[in-house]
């Protein structure tokens, strides 16, 4: 039943069962709701007819909302979060320049990898795997930099190997406190629809996410917001840049065009996904079910009597959850189980963390109904996989917590 409330598709529905896509639990990809679906299902059309202009200068427009900006500049390329990345490191530095930043996970890992292939000076702050963005570790080596040598800090929000979500707005405090001009790139890809994020507030320079993640789109969009100080630092930024050089989106996107060819069925799957962000009532209101998601969810993990990997309270991650494995058993059996007998994909652990974590999403297109389904069909696979839980406990916190802190949906008043 819950399948075909998902897939009521019937070329899914007749499909082996081998062939039907399970539901999804991942960090991303994350499932993608109906009506994102239907809006994405599309003849070809000319991106050169003139419908085209007045749609992309709104969807562009309406992007900023989950940037928690008014004033940044907001681009949106055929790409990923990794394009992201790049671009926010291309278009606003130079060979040798210096870069500040964290590495407590395999995306902040991967991004200090693209640092040095891209011939930066890179001076990392190396943190255990669960910790987030210190702030006092990084005033201090601000406060180092006694000739403002430092041209950017670079920080992932919500490092989705962990679970774990660091304080932009304390990094922010942490630079104006040591009186710092680098710029602030943030990589919010597992943040940005899922949790508070204010660009203009904490002063970031580039903010980058990609569709597959809270925007429960399918892979292929990276979206950023860029800051005024970024397009300055741009001026002078030599690092060599061709497909993602903004000054292309610059001279394009005010009249509504683009510099190559738009993914249309994904930018109507954005327009989509952004109404039902904002009828839902815009960040306050999706950064709050979130919160509900991610609390019902660290219920059941203490009824099971298994552990975070997050190490601190303060950056609990809301839109993902990575948890321990019992002792004595291999993660990635739990995960592998979830797959072969309920049909359920969840997170398996990445790199330093493989076969000691797993990891629940419950970001984006998600509700305390599916969120429930996952918990059981994960509660099923940890008996599978030998742990010793008591059935029913995760579930029995996790909906405990919802019913009594549930309200009336807004428009079923
Ligand atoms: C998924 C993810 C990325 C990589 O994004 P791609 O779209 O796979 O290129 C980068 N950073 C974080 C935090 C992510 O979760």
């Amino acid at each position: 039943a819950t399948l075909a409330r998902r897939n009521p598709d019937p070329r899914f529905v007749r499909s082996p069962p081998t062939l039907t896509p399970p539901p999804l639990h991942p960090p991303g990809p994350v499932n993608i709701h109906e009506n994102v679906l239907r809006a994405m299902d599309r003849p070809s059309q000319n991106h050169r007819d003139p419908w085209f202009a007045p749609f992309f200068q709104k969807v562009l427009s309406d992007s900023k909302m989950i940037f928690g900006t008014t004033k940044g500049t907001p681009l949106i390329y055929p790409g990923t979060g990794t394009g992201g990345w790049e671009s926010a490191l291309t278009n606003t530095l130079s060979p040798g320049d210096k870069i500040l930043t964290f590495r407590y996970g395999q995306f902040s890992h991967l991004w200090i990898d693209m640092m040095n292939r891209m011939g930066l000076d890179v001076e990392v702050i190396e943190c255990e795997w669960g910790e987030g963005a210190d702030e006092a570790r990084l005033a201090a080596a601000l406060k180092a930099d006694t000739g403002k040598k430092i041209k950017a800090v670079a920080v992932v929000h919500n490092e989705t190997t962990t679970g774990v979500t660091s304080d932009i707005a304390r990094v922010r405090e942490a630079m104006d406190g040591a009186a710092h001009p680098a710029l602030l790139l943030v990589d919010g890809v597992s943040s940005i629809g899922a949790l508070d994020f204010q660009f203009d507030k904490w002063g970031v320079d580039v903010a980058v996410t990609g569709s597959q993640k809270a925007l429960s789109l399918p892979t292929g969009l990276a979206l950023m917001a860029v800051s005024d100080k970024a397009i300055e630092a741009k001026k002078t930024a030599t690092l060599k840049k061709c497909y993602y050089d903004w000054t292309d989106m610059f001279n394009t996107n005010p009249s509504g065009n683009v510099p190559y060819t738009p993914s249309i069925p994904l930018l109507y799957g954005l327009a989509e996904s952004l109404a039902l962000l904002r009828a839902e009532g815009g960040m306050a209101a999706f950064t709050a079910r979130h919160h509900r998601l991610a609390e019902g969810t660290r219920k059941a993990v203490a009824a099971w009597g298994l552990k975070l990997l997050c190490k601190n309270p303060r950056w609990q991650s809301d839109s993902l959850t990575v948890i321990e494995a019992p002792a004595g058993i291999d993660s990635g059996k739990i995960v592998a189980e979830a797959y072969a007998r309920y049909n359920l994909s969840i997170g398996v652990g990445l790199s330093k963390v493989a076969g000691k974590v797993f990891r629940i999403g419950h970001l984006g297109n998600m509700d305390e109904v599916m969120s429930a389904s996952a918990l059981a069909g994960t509660e099923m696979a940890l008996l599978s996989a030998g742990a010793k839980i008591t059935p029913g406990s995760g579930v029995g916190a996790a909906i405990e917590y919802w019913a009594a802190t549930s309200k009336v949906i807004p428009t079923r008043g």
